[in-house]
């Protein structure tokens, strides 16, 4: 994956983001296989897109994403 660097529009030292990641995860079911309990999260299918939207955290302003030269760093 390409990097990205995402930005607050209002304050720049706002530096946590909401955006969407896949993963998969370990179920409690039901016999018909109906959701009851989640166990664990095991592995990121696909980690934060630059195409989905991407939120501040403190702020909840729509952020302003970009593509970086830099790849996307693992925290
Ligand atoms: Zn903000």
């Amino acid at each position: 994956m390409r990097g990205v660097l995402a930005e607050c529009p209002n304050d720049k030292k706002h530096n946590k983001f909401v955006t969407v990641a896949h993963v998969t995860q370990d179920w409690v079911v039901d016999p018909a296989g109906n959701f009851l309990q989640e166990l664990a999260t095991l592995e990121t299918t696909h980690g934060p897109n630059i195409d989905n939207n991407w939120t501040c955290h403190t702020c909840g302003a729509d952020a302003i994403v970009t593509a970086a030269s830099v790849p996307l760093r693992r925290i």
